[in-house]
């Protein structure tokens, strides 16, 4: 059985990001859309930010970096970051961004894998990335650092607005205009996402698919407004979401420019901060994560702001309860709806386009075709539990360098395995009902377990050990099961472990979850972890925690 979207398909020009957002001929708009969020003088429109996009593309050129290359950010949210990301991709460069909460052996691997050929890092980062860059090989050379405001040499790294073009020359700069197949084959963006299974992986992204998803999203979100020939979104956001992320991607960096909508950017996310500024500027709607949610519903401070301005709120990237969801709904006398989607299909598929209470995630949004199917692949009916499959123009090329697991999550005729599970009804409505990949979600960022088992196997006193989320006062952590060699046992405790991750990898990849030593990682004749096994294990533990 194929689920289709209830929308008619909409159209998807084949053309490049930057054409799309700015077509030629058609006016800029002067009005701010980017500001910063703690100096709201500090802003930038869609005029000034298209000219420094081209100023940064322009500066690329000049230092030799070739159309298919990839660069490299690494700094919080500024009002730049969607400067860099449309001077990247709007010049046939690869954009690829690392967390900026990531150790030194994280940006590693990242700068490793993707072979960047250049990074922007932000002044508080440019110690790690210069560690990182030798550690990858990149010369010193190629680090820039990057900020909303000039920099002074830093351990001998240039500021990026020394690489760049002066405005007068960039004002005429023509970027490489994509058309065709050339749109759809083109890589625009490598996120990182673990898919269903193993290490996380660079999502290759095409032009054609950050519009496919800017397409698919805008009638769901404005029905009947049409964008290009002068409608108003009438909407004020925060952009809190992290812009490394597919869903600030979408949001902040694509439809606000297409859209035109105010974003005020915040640096880092503080929670009175975020309350503070929705009362000042009146932000009328959230693209939130369930903590989010959690906050507003739980923490006392929430009442001493004035959040009247809010109109509606938009939920994903982790699983949302409806009684969250309703409870947000009341007490905020707001449209609280909720979406699914993952760094695969650019961003999202599902989306609730009119209210419920029923914790569904709503419905396929345009040019979406979806289908249920069991363990064995058997598609399975309405209202039956089955991991859905995705085929549509924003699903992801596959894996940047990775044949394998690219053809293991994408089927020949473009069907993408998710390793989420869901049941649909017969009104084609959607509802999440458990995840079937080893994926560990923690404050809705991605940590794989692969990832951590490979850091703990490195210590020297563990012979094997397992990774897998445990959910704790409705947020989910990870929780490994190790197995000592023997001349530690009882020698090596759990705290000295978890002294020994802080240095390896970032904050929410840490295991907060607990561990607990085991004699043994439950394993398949193969030598695969049984995860099914481990995730009883953790819903056992749960009980006593
Ligand atoms: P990411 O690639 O980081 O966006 O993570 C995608 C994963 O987040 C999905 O495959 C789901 O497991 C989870 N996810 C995203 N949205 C939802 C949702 N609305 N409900 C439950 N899980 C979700």
């Amino acid at each position: 059985m194929i689920i289709r979207s209830p929308l008619p398909d909409v159209d998807i020009p084949k053309v490049d990001i930057l054409t799309h957002l700015f077509p030629d001929g058609k006016p800029v708009s002067n009005e701010p859309v980017w500001i910063d969020a703690a100096n709201p003088q500090n802003h930038l429109s869609p005029r000034q930010l298209l000219l420094w996009v081209k100023r940064l593309a322009l500066g690329l050129d000049r230092l030799g970096i070739q159309h298919g290359d990839i660069v490299m950010i690494y700094t919080p949210n500024t009002i730049f970051v969607p400067v860099a990301y449309l001077g990247i991709v709007g010049s046939s460069r690869a954009f690829s961004a690392a967390n900026p909460i990531y150790t030194v052996p994280e940006v590693t691997h990242q700068l490793k894998n993707t072979g960047a050929v250049c990074i922007l890092a932000h002044p508080s980062m440019v110690t790690n990335a210069v560690q990182a860059a030798k550690a990858a090989g990149l010369p010193r050379e190629r680090i820039y650092q990057f900020d909303d405001k000039p920099c002074a040499i830093l351990d001998g790294i240039r500021d990026w607005r020394d690489m760049i073009a002066g405005p007068e020359e960039a004002e005429s700069y023509q970027w490489k205009r994509l058309r065709g197949e050339e749109a759809v084959q083109t890589v625009a963006t490598i996120n990182y996402s673990s898919g269903t299974t193993g290490l996380p992986k660079g999502v290759c992204v095409s032009h054609h698919n950050l519009i496919a998803n800017v397409e698919q999203t805008i009638p769901i979100r404005w029905p009947g407004v049409d964008f290009t020939k002068g409608g108003k979104a009438n909407e004020r956001w925060i952009g809190f979401l992290p812009l490394y992320h597919a869903y600030g991607q979408l949001y902040v960096n694509l439809i606000a420019t297409k859209c035109n909508v105010p974003v005020y950017v915040m640096k880092q996310f503080v929670y009175s901060d975020f309350l503070r500024h929705i009362q000042e500027f009146k932000i009328t709607h959230l693209q939130v994560a369930p903590p989010i949610l959690v906050m507003l519903a739980k923490r006392p401070e929430t009442s001493n702001y004035d959040l009247s301005s809010l109109k509606g709120m938009l939920c994903g990237a982790a699983p949302l309860s409806k009684e969250l969801q309703n409870l947000v709904s009341r007490s905020f006398n707001v449209e609280v709806k909720q979406g699914w989607g993952m760094t695969e299909v650019t961003t999202g598929s599902i989306l609730q386009r009119t209210p419920s209470d029923s914790g569904t995630v709503g419905e396929l949004i345009p040019n979406h075709e979806a289908k249920l199917v069991d363990d064995d692949g058997n598609e399975v009916g309405y209202d039956t539990p089955g991991e859905i499959l995705i085929r549509a123009p924003n699903v992801c090329l596959g894996y940047f360098k990775n044949e394998a697991a690219t053809k293991e999550a994408l089927s020949p005729d473009g069907w993408l395995k998710t390793g989420d599970v869901a049941v649909v009804n017969k009104e084609g409505f959607f509802w999440i009902v458990d995840r079937k990949k080893e994926l560990i979600k923690v404050n809705a960022l991605q940590v794989a377990p692969a990832e951590l088992e490979a850091v703990l196997l490195e210590h020297d006193d563990i012979a094997d050990a397992a990774a897998v989320g445990i959910t704790l006062h409705d947020e989910e952590w990870p929780r490994a099961y190790v197995a000592l060699k023997d001349h530690a046992k009882g020698k090596v405790t759990a705290k000295d472990i978890q002294l020994w991750m802080k240095g390896k990898v970032a904050k929410h990849k840490q295991l907060v979850g607990g561990i607990a030593f085991v004699d043994e990682v439950p394993k398949l004749a193969s030598g695969k972890i049984q995860r099914k096994v481990m995730r009883e294990w953790a819903k056992r533990d749960r009980l006593v925690m």
